[in-house]
């Protein structure tokens, strides 16, 4: 499959998810890391949003609570390219009710090639990167093909 670029901008847009048993995680690694993120706009889920905006005094754009939809919300706007990059803490020991909506998420993120952390190192190393302080030209499938592979078959 070719392959197309799209660029990110200096200021990156940030989505975190925290699932509730990683929600104490999150913040710790956002309180340490505020003034980084300061430097990019922020988004995530309801309850996520809010305990961060609480936490950093930063505007957090906040969508719809994860199980409520918004998780779905980020995979949506993943798929539009107005997010670039996901920090998401989601809970390996609990199962829940949204399991469907994590699993599309994480794949909608590859999908795209989105930079995903799922835990606390992978976040360090991720927000750290010399790639957050410029633009960086994010290769994308061109998934034109995909998108034409009916045309080229016999389905009627
Ligand atoms: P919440 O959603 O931030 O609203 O708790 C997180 C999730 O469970 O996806």
């Amino acid at each position: 499959m070719t392959q197309m670029t799209m660029t990110m901008r200096k200021r990156k847009r940030i989505a975190l998810v925290a699932h509730d048993h990683k929600k104490r995680d999150l913040l710790e690694w956002a309180r340490f890391n505020r003034d980084l993120l300061a430097e990019h706009e922020l988004y995530a889920t309801g309850t996520t949003g809010q305990l961060l905006e609480d936490e950093l005094r930063l505007q957090v754009r906040k969508l719809k609570s994860g199980p409520l939809g918004g998780d779905q919300q980020i995979g949506a706007m993943i798929a539009e390219s107005a997010i670039d990059f996901l920090i998401f803490f989601w809970d390996p020991l609990e199962p829940l009710p949204h399991d469907p909506d994590v699993k599309a998420l994480l794949r909608i993120s590859v999908v795209w090639n989105i930079p995903v952390a799922c835990n606390r190192a992978s976040a360090d190393f991720m927000i750290s990167s010399s790639l957050m302080i410029g633009e960086y030209e994010r290769l994308v499938p061109d998934y034109q093909d995909y998108r034409e592979r009916i045309r080229g078959e016999a389905v009627l």
